[in-house]
């Protein structure tokens, strides 16, 4: 029976081109994802888009002398062009900064606290002593009170995962220039998470199919839940939609609690767009459906538990009871996926440390499933993964070109040569069975590990189709059966069936190439559908509250696609013998083995001297 999946993939923030590190965390996985879901038939949503308030847009912005507005309309367009580039397929990528996202930040905020789950709070902010504007918490950096780590940052420490106040940091410092912040007195909102701790806990012990690591990092953190702060001192972001504080021009909805909406927001402007409005509402509110969240792991708190607070909270299911806002019931996440760090050489990928590739020079260079398929089978899945060009070219090389490249061209071209066409297969021997066999039960493996986002296993079974057809080739030696019409016909049909087979299974990991492949077997139309880029205005409705929307009319790109017209499904589609063949080209380049000593021009490989700093 197909299912209705929502695919909520992290947000990106608008700073900045993606590097391929961003991409391979949950990018690429999530798409993987979505791709097989469709294929077998489920009814997905996949949403996403850019991440645009908060500090550090603003103090680029700065910097830049243009405004946060500009900057963030900039950097959207790139990370658009980005993913659509690498096929990530969004139903709807969009962004922050629309009057449809302001709208249900502001209603997700107003139900909060008519249930009584945000409350006002006199606490201390921080302001930098040299400039009195205020610190933003990640600009302040100290030693944990819980871990003792010393590279804590104000909002959260990475080492031990707690959530932090600035002002609990021992010996705080202002990561802009070292200086130490003066702590005042200020108003804001505090989700009460105490107050959902109990509700939280029990959700989080019926999720038993979690991946152990997530669910105990989750339920660790249950008995240190504080109240956390959604509103912050800063003059970019959401308006906080209540009297006396609408139009404050210095106090905002804090980023966080913003961006983590952006989920909802996105599938509500999906349907907007899509001309049916309210048909986001079976993505959210059928207990049925099933929802998985993808995430870099330093993200999973607020996917296993802030955002699960959130919605509990809106929904009146606390400790202080409550009734669901117009939005109702919105389910909570059934799946949260967090991926580990790619580095390279070690080093977490970094602009700040000069180590970065961008997608958009991988993408010029050496097309899009190259790039998915060493994330795929080489990525930060389950462990951090270190990227190194040498590691780019054996698995470009010997595996995508030799195995499964070369597995297409010389099966094709045989059939093309001998016959030109797919022949008709006379009766099958126990081997040509045996092939197929293994074929046909790649579907029901390499579908049992995507469906659980086990993606490096999944095309490792994928992969094995595809050797155990160069194995047969070899043991079957076609180019000699010159003299045996049916044999030969029979080896190539057998052949080109599993060429299919694997072709299928490997569509979600590499679509680009699945379509060629699909048409080089005599297919047309769309097997695999890739994701299009469109200009779009901000003409959405800001329902059911909106105060201080942004400006109607303002331009966008949104990333969206027509995936209904795909033909892929995730079955044995059997070849049809007669289809006429032409002579194929290659699928994929191979790449000159001294990439992998140099790097390519645009980033050289660089012998870096040891990090001056000792950190974990
Ligand atoms: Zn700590």
């Amino acid at each position: 029976m197909s299912k209705t999946v929502l695919t909520a993939v992290a947000w990106p923030y608008a700073n900045g081109p993606r590097h391929i590190g961003h991409v391979s965390g949950f990018g690429v996985p999530s798409d993987i994802f979505s791709r097989y879901h469709r294929m077998m038939g489920d009814r997905v949503l996949m949403v996403s888009g850019t991440d645009e308030h908060g500090t550090p847009i603003l103090v680029q912005a700065d910097a830049e002398g243009s405004t946060a507005r500009e900057l963030a309309d900039r950097y959207n367009r790139v990370i658009v062009e980005d993913l659509a580039g690498l096929g990530v397929s969004y139903d709807l990528f969009t962004r922050t900064t629309t009057r449809n996202h302001y709208a249900i930040a502001q209603e997700v905020f107003a139900g909060l606290h008519r249930n009584g789950y945000v409350v006002p709070r006199v606490t201390t902010g921080a302001i930098s002593p040299s400039t009195g504007r205020t610190l933003p918490d990640r600009y302040i950096e100290g030693t944990c009170p819980i871990c003792g780590y010393d590279g804590a940052r104000g909002d959260q420490c990475d080492n031990c995962g707690n959530q932090l106040d600035p002002a609990d940091l021992i010996n705080p410092r202002s990561k802009v220039n070292g200086e130490t912040p003066e702590f005042v007195e200020t108003e804001h909102f505090f989700l009460d998470l105490p107050a959902l701790a109990s509700a939280l806990a029990e959700w989080l012990k019926s999720r038993e199919d979690w991946r152990p690591n997530v669910l105990r990092f989750s339920l660790n953190l249950i008995d240190d839940l504080r109240p956390r702060a959604v509103t912050r001192d800063i003059d970019w972001g959401v308006p906080v939609p209540l009297e006396g504080w609408a139009d404050r021009a210095d106090k905002k909805l804090y980023v966080w609690f913003d961006a983590v909406i952006g989920y909802l927001s996105a599938s509500v402007e999906w349907a907007v767009r899509s001309g049916d409005p309210g048909a986001w509402r079976e993505w959210w509110l059928d207990p049925e459906t099933e929802s998985a969240y993808f995430m870099g792991k330093d993200n999973i708190t607020f996917h296993s538990q802030i955002w699960p607070a959130l919605l509990l909270g809106y929904r009146g299911l606390g400790d202080k009871g409550g009734e669901p806002g117009p939005l109702g019931e919105l389910e909570l996440p059934t799946e949260v996926v967090s991926s580990e760090y790619l580095t390279m050489s070690g080093s977490k990928f970094s602009t700040s440390r000069g180590t970065v590739i961008y997608v958009r020079d991988f993408l010029r260079e050496y097309g899009p499933d190259a790039l998915r398929y060493f994330i795929a089978v080489a990525g930060p899945e389950n462990q951090d993964s270190d990227f190194t060009w040498e590691e780019f070219v054996r698995r470009t090389n010997f595996e995508l070109a030799n195995e499964w490249g070369n597995l297409v061209n010389r099966s094709v071209s045989m059939a093309h040569k001998n016959f030109g066409e797919i022949p008709t297969p006379g009766p099958l021997t126990e081997a040509d069975r045996a092939l197929l066999d293994v074929a046909a039960a790649g579907f029901d493996t390499v579908g049992a590990h995507l469906a659980r986002s086990r993606f490096k296993q999944a095309i490792s079974e994928a992969m094995r189709v595809v050797t155990a057809a160069n194995r047969y080739i070899s043991d079957m030696e076609p180019w000699k059966l010159k003299d045996d019409r049916e044999r030969q016909a029979t080896v190539l049909h057998t052949v080109l069936q599993v060429v299919a087979d694997a072709n299928t299974m490997l569509t979600p990991f590499l679509p680009h190439a699945a379509q060629r492949v699909f048409e080089t077997l005599g297919g047309a139309g769309v097997w695999a559908a890739q994701p299009e880029v469109h200009e779009v205005i901000d003409d959405l409705p800001a329902d059911p509250i909106g105060v201080g929307i942004p400006e109607l009319g303002h331009p966008y790109p949104v990333i969206t696609g027509d995936y209904i017209v795909e033909q892929a499904v995730w079955r044995r589609t059997e070849i049809v013998a007669g289809t006429p063949l032409v002579k194929p080209s290659p699928l994929f380049t191979k790449l000159d083995p001294s990439l992998g000593e140099t790097g390519p021009e645009w980033a050289p490989i660089v012998t870096a001297p040891a990090e001056p700093e000792g950190a974990a």
